[in-house]
């Protein structure tokens, strides 16, 4: 693993406001400056696996449903 890539992966501590350009912590909300409010902080890895993991199980139901669908679709209940 290169250096490179670990120091990717880490949030950076601090983050240049959009709006005044001044260097302000990450996790600012609002900036101690200029007092416009910040965009969301970057996800952590954390957070990104979990999001991740939801979004497997979604994926999994949405083509269980799509299967059955079609499943059922083709092979109607028989009328009596
Ligand atoms: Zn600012």
């Amino acid at each position: 693993m290169s250096e490179l890539a670990s120091e990717i992966r880490q949030a950076p501590a601090t983050k240049t406001c959009p709006a005044c350009a001044e260097e302000i912590k990450a996790a600012a909300l609002i900036c101690p400056h200029c007092r416009i409010q910040q965009p969301r902080p970057p996800r952590t890895a954390e957070e990104q696996a979990r999001i991740r993991g939801a979004g497997i199980v979604f994926l999994i139901i949405v083509v269980a449903v799509v299967v059955f669908v079609a499943w059922a679709g083709s092979h109607p209940p028989p009328l009596n």
